[in-house]
């Protein structure tokens, strides 16, 4: 889509808003990554705690050591060895997980509420996690609002001519009978928008 809208209007986008639907890892890493787009979407994140434990977003994530730090201050690391394959302890989904050691968490003050039915703690990092950190980051921004907004008001015009116009279903057949039809509801709806644009004809004065 994005190929397409850029080869035939010219038009590349600096930001994009979506739905959740658009919000797993691969998706962001894509847009941010090789498009340099800002992604206005929420992240799909399963990793968030409803049992009142920490969640991942509780530990740092500290870059250059590939390690995340825990909110005692102490290092959850993937291995303790150093390794010549990058790739290595990764599941298939290039998910990494992070461990802290045995013997500090057992000792840790905070186990209760970091892995009280575990032996020690460990968090995951998905692939792509820089691009969900930056889209979680943009979504407390102003513009992100600017795009909510934005994303509403398309989204009620979708709504409007699925249930107002009757586009939920189309009755002409092939391509062509769907962008006839299309077309015609996107008149309407253009013809409606402007009529309301029509300044008002000042009342006739009340006669006595
Ligand atoms: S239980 Fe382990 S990981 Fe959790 S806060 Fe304590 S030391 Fe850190």
């Amino acid at each position: 889509m994005l190929d397409r809208t850029e080869k035939r209007f010219g038009s590349r986008p600096e930001w994009l808003a979506a739905d959740t639907a658009y919000g797993n890892a691969e998706n962001l890493g894509w847009l941010v990554k090789q498009r340099s787009i800002v992604p206005f979407i929420p992240v799909i994140d399963k990793s968030e705690r409803t049992d009142g434990t920490w969640s991942r977003p509780d530990f740092e994530w500290d870059e250059a050591n590939d390690q995340y730090i825990c909110p005692e201050g102490h290092a959850l690391k993937q291995y303790r060895r150093n390794y010549s394959d990058a790739n290595r302890g990764q599941d298939t989904g290039g998910r990494k997980k992070y461990r802290a050691l045995k013997a500090t968490c057992q000792a840790c003050p905070s186990k209760d509420i970091c892995c009280p039915k575990a032996e020690a703690r460990y968090v995951t990092r998905e692939p792509n996690e820089e691009a969900r950190e930056f889209a979680r980051a943009g979504r407390t921004t102003k513009a992100s609002k600017v795009s909510r907004d934005k994303r509403k008001k398309v989204e009620m015009l979708f709504a409007h001519l699925k249930r107002i116009l009757g586009l939920n279903r189309l009755h002409l057949r092939g391509p062509n009978g769907a962008k006839d039809e299309c077309l015609l509801a996107a008149i309407a709806q253009n013809l409606q928008k402007l009529a309301k644009l029509r300044p008002q004809c000042a009342k006739p004065a009340a006669t006595a």
